[in-house]
């Protein structure tokens, strides 16, 4: 499957750019298995790297323009490299690119102008994170050209400031983070405040799988941010820098003394509960205890569907559907919210049939395109050697 987007991707290279890449890496989606709106919070989220994935051909050029080729928009995009590289009037998928070469060139390096082409399976705008796999690759593509590396954790930070400053995109650094450093078989848990990484091990006894519910997140910028300036407000009226530092007890008593209101206190709740989850998942994998941790992530839903409020009618439907199937051990949205991705743990014994049962189920009550697919614990981004991916 690898080669033979490899070889395509090989073919387009030498078609659009008239030269041989001398440079290949990937970069991989994620699923956060619980820990769900903690990132931004400085807390713990709970991700994995997923099979699908950026994958990118490069090669430099002699002189300061880059040129990109994408394979999933079929365009071209140029620009050149320089302190201030010009945005596009409407966020596009150059966009990205253009703000990781930036940030690298804000950080010092000395960039050098390239031909990339790239390719990526991982569903655009799904909550699976396919603009940290794009930016990661892009990342490392560009620092293979000029020679130079850089630590996994940093690579991802980079990313990060990208998205938000460039893009402008407010996101944590959960996407990138993941992207950048999971290992493969592994789950990641992560301290988003230390960036410390402590990996937990997903037996073969149990599958993930992610369901996409079809539905494309339509009110997801106003009310992420919207969500992010009352956790700020309940931080703020607790005297700590972020939720990570508060307590249920702390949240109580302020909301008693008239520091937040109702609607901020469960908002806050959540986020304090789920920090608490996510960390117990961790140990969950490490005590091999399934059932546990599938109680832990139909909670974290539970929350996020009554306190946080992020889901919709298509998510709470397909976790439900999920939950009523044979073998099934817990299961919660994924992501930010409001449309996109399920994930479920499942007994390895009786995926197959949860797959199919889950999207004939989902189908007969939704007429949106559902995908379901199983998915492996996959390893972080890094290069790909170019003898084998081009035969
Ligand atoms: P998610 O990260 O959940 O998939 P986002 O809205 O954050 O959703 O990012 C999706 C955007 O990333 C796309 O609209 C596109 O601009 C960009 N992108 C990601 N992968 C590719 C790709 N292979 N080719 C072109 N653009 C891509
Ligand atoms: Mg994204």
């Amino acid at each position: 499957m690898q080669e033979h987007r490899l070889q395509q991707l090989h073919e387009d290279f030498k078609r659009c750019f008239e030269q041989e890449p001398s440079v290949c890496v990937r970069a991989p989606g994620r699923v956060n298995l619980i820990g769900e709106h903690t990132d931004y919070n400085d807390g713990f989220c709970l991700p994995m790297a997923i099979d699908k994935d950026v994958l990118i051909y490069a090669a430099p050029r002699d002189d300061d323009q880059v040129r990109v080729y994408s394979q999933q928009t079929e365009e071209t995009a140029q620009f050149t490299l320089s302190n201030a590289i010009e945005k596009s009037e409407e966020v596009s998928w150059s966009d990205y690119i253009k703000g990781c070469a930036q940030i690298l060139i804000e950080e010092g390096v000395s960039l050098k102008g390239c031909d990339l082409a790239l390719t990526g399976n991982v569903p655009l705008g799904s909550g699976l994170s396919s603009s940290a796999a794009l930016e990661v690759a892009v990342i490392h593509a560009f620092l293979q050209i000029c020679d130079q590396s850089c630590a996994d954790d940093k690579i991802a930070v980079l990313a990060q400031r990208a998205e938000n400053n460039y893009v402008g995109m407010n996101c944590g650094i959960l996407d990138q983070l993941s992207s950048a450093c999971c290992q493969a078989g592994q789950a990641m848990l992560m301290d988003c405040r230390s960036l410390h990484l402590d990996q937990a091990p997903l037996p073969d006894s149990v599958s993930i799988v992610i369901a996409d519910t079809g539905k494309r997140r339509g009110l997801v910028d106003s009310a992420y941010n919207e969500r992010r300036e009352q956790c700020e407000a309940g931080a703020a009226a607790l005297g700590v820098s972020h939720l990570r530092d508060a307590t249920m007890h702390g949240l109580y008593q302020a909301k008693q003394d008239g520091k937040i209101d109702a609607l901020t206190l469960q908002r806050c709740e959540h986020i304090v509960a789920e920090n608490g989850r996510t960390q117990a998942a961790a140990a969950c994998l490490r005590a091999n205890d399934m059932e546990a941790l599938g109680q832990l992530m139909d909670q974290s839903h539970a929350d996020l569907r009554d306190k946080f409020e992020v889901t919709c009618v298509e998510l709470d439907d397909m976790v439900r559907i999920a939950r009523s199937l044979p073998g099934c051990l817990g299961s919660r949205m994924t992501g930010a919210g409001f449309g996109g991705c399920t994930v479920s743990l499942v007994e390895s014994n009786a995926v197959d049939e949860f797959v199919k049962a889950l999207e004939d189920a989902y189908k007969k009550i939704h007429d949106l395109p559902v995908a379901v697919y199983v998915t492996g614990a996959a390893a972080g981004a890094g290069p790909i050697s170019l003898a084998s991916s081009v035969s």
